[in-house]
C-alpha cells in the first residue's frame, strides 16, 4: 500500500496542489483505504473523487491538498468542517493540529457513522464527528481559527463567519455546476476574499442556510 500513496503524492506534486511538507506528511499518515468503502479499495490511490454512501462522495485527494494548503493548518488551531462526510479531511486536519480537536459536522447519520469507524480504523483520536446542519455551525464551541466547507454552497451561510476568529481563515467552494474555491479572512470584523480558483465540482450543501433539500 504505502508505494500506492506515494504515487498518489507524486502526482499531486506534479499538478502543483501540493507544495506544503507538512501536508504532505499528513496525508501520507492518513491512508485513504481506511476511508473509501470496500468495493472501492482498488481506486483508493487514483486522483479521483469516490462515491460513498447517500451518493455522496470522499473529495478527489488534491483538491484536499490543495484546500488543506490554503488553510494554513497549524498545531493549536481549532477547527471546523461542515461535510464529514468519509472522515478522510478531517482525520487529515487533525494530524495538522496535533492535540487539538476537530469538528465536523454532518447531515447525514449514515456517514456519521461511516466517518467514525474510519477514524477508529485509521487511529484518529481527535476529531469529535456531530450530526446536524452544518450551515448553522456549532455556536457553542464558537469561535474557530479555520473553517472548511466542503459542500458547494451559493454563498456562505451567515452563522460560520460569525463563529470565525478575529484573523480567521474560511475556505468554501462556492457556486452552483461548477465552483470557485475561496479563502475568506476575517480581520477586524470584515471578511475579504484571500485567494480564488474556478473549476471545482462539490456536491450541494443542504440546509437552513444553504440550498433547498
Ligand atoms: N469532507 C468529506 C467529503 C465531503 S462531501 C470527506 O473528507 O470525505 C460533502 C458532505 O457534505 C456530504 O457528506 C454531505 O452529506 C455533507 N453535507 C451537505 N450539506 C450539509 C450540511 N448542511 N451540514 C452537514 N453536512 C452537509
Amino acid at each position: 500500500m504505502h508505494h500506492k500513496s506515494d504515487d498518489l503524492i507524486r502526482v499531486m506534486r506534479k499538478k502543483g496542489f501540493l507544495t506544503s511538507h507538512a501536508v504532505e506528511n499528513a496525508i501520507r499518515e492518513t491512508p485513504r483505504h481506511f476511508f473509501v468503502p470496500e468495493n472501492h479499495l482498488d481506486e483508493a490511490y487514483e486522483d479521483r473523487p469516490i462515491e460513498t454512501k447517500k451518493l455522496q462522495t470522499i473529495s478527489q485527494p488534491s483538491v484536499v491538498a490543495r484546500m488543506t494548503e490554503w488553510l494554513d493548518v497549524k498545531p493549536g488551531l481549532k477547527i471546523l468542517e461542515i461535510g464529514a462526510g468519509s472522515g478522510w479531511q478531517s482525520a487529515i486536519l487533525a494530524r495538522l493540529v496535533s492535540l487539538e480537536t476537530v469538528y465536523s459536522i454532518e447531515r447525514h447519520s449514515e456517514l456519521v457513522e461511516f466517518a467514525k469507524s474510519n477514524h477508529r480504523k485509521a487511529q484518529i483520536k481527535n476529531v469529535k464527528i456531530i450530526h446536524g446542519d452544518g450551515t448553522l455551525g456549532l455556536a457553542e464551541m464558537a469561535p474557530f481559527d479555520r473553517i472548511i466547507i466542503t459542500a458547494a454552497c451559493e454563498k456562505v451561510p451567515e452563522p460560520l463567519f460569525d463563529q470565525l476568529t478575529n484573523g480567521g481563515l474560511l475556505i468554501a467552494p462556492v457556486g452552483k455546476n461548477l465552483q470557485t474555491v475561496v479563502l475568506y479572512r476575517k480581520k477586524d470584523n470584515k471578511i475579504s476574499e484571500e485567494k480564488i480558483e474556478y473549476g471545482y465540482a462539490f456536491i450541494p450543501l443542504i440546509g437552513k442556510f444553504g440550498y433547498a433539500e
